[in-house]
């Protein structure tokens, strides 16, 4: 990555700022992934949000990120329903990545790739636990924020991400194809190979061999006992990938120096 253009390190005034930013973003991520993540797909902006139990549109004070929640103590006004908890949940945590990522890289592109790319991984793991789908805004949309960061970092890192979107498509791709030959039945879907092209850009390709590995294993460390348990579930495979990949771009050095050096004095 080049140098941040204005790097003010991690200046509490700015990682406070972020913060606020990411509560705001995390909102939206909310919506999105209600509505994108619905059957059929519906849009983002329009219609405004609503009670789902007695439709009753949320007023602009009563959507402020978190705060409202909690001076609502998790009921509609109109109704008394509640409201459920992952609102404020995924506002907080949108809330506090904006600011670790701001505080860890300080103010600048790699904060704002890191913080973006997050976010993506969030939605990516909550719709595909909600709804068992990976929405093509979050991968395919993803996948070009991703490439347009690298182009804005220099003719490096865009090689460095366009490679790394081919291998995470093509890797997904044949272990479909290899699935669904041995298996005879879909190993994996479009929306994993989709998001594994997403996560190339963004982490290029030995990141993305990483992410695959990761993913994998805590997969499987995860729906083995409950497949030998009996449980018949669908796998969401994309939670374990946006995993796999925020543990890559937060400690994919270290985690394979780890291992090297595990290997080696093996
Ligand atoms: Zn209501």
């Amino acid at each position: 990555m080049t140098p941040d253009s204005w790097n003010a390190g991690n200046d509490p005034v700015l990682v406070l700022y972020a913060g606020v930013l990411g509560a705001v973003i995390g909102s939206f991520l909310n919506v999105c992934i209600l509505r994108w993540g619905a059957e059929p797909k519906q849009s983002v902006l329009r219609p405004p949000s609503r009670c789902p139990t007695c439709g009753r549109g949320v007023r602009w004070y009563e959507n402020v990120p978190i705060v409202s929640w909690l001076v609502l103590r998790g009921r509609c006004r109109g109704c008394r329903e509640p409201i459920s908890v992952q609102y404020p949940l995924v506002e907080l945590a949108t809330a506090l990545l904006w600011a670790f990522m701001v505080w860890r890289h300080g103010f600048g592109l790699e904060a704002l790739r890191g913080a973006v790319f997050g976010t993506i991984l969030l939605g990516i793991a909550l719709t595909d636990a909600r709804a068992y789908v990976i929405p093509d805004e979050f991968s395919l949309g993803g996948l070009g924020l991703g490439v347009l960061f690298a182009l804005l970092a220099g003719r490096q890192p865009l090689t460095t991400a366009l490679l790394g979107a081919a291998v995470g498509f093509g890797l997904l791709w044949l272990v479909a194809v290899g699935g669904q030959w041995m298996f005879k039945q879909e190993a994996m879907g479009g929306g994993d190979i989709k998001m594994m092209a997403m996560v190339g850009a963004f982490l290029g390709w030995q990141g993305t061999l990483l992410t695959v590995f990761l993913g994998a294993l805590i997969g499987s460390l995860i729906f083995v006992p409950l497949t030998l348990a009996g449980s018949k579930k669908l796998v969401p495979f994309g939670i374990f990938l946006a995993i796999g990949a925020a543990a890559t771009y937060l400690a994919g050095p270290a985690i394979l120096s780890w291992y090297g050096g595990y290997v080696g004095s093996a």
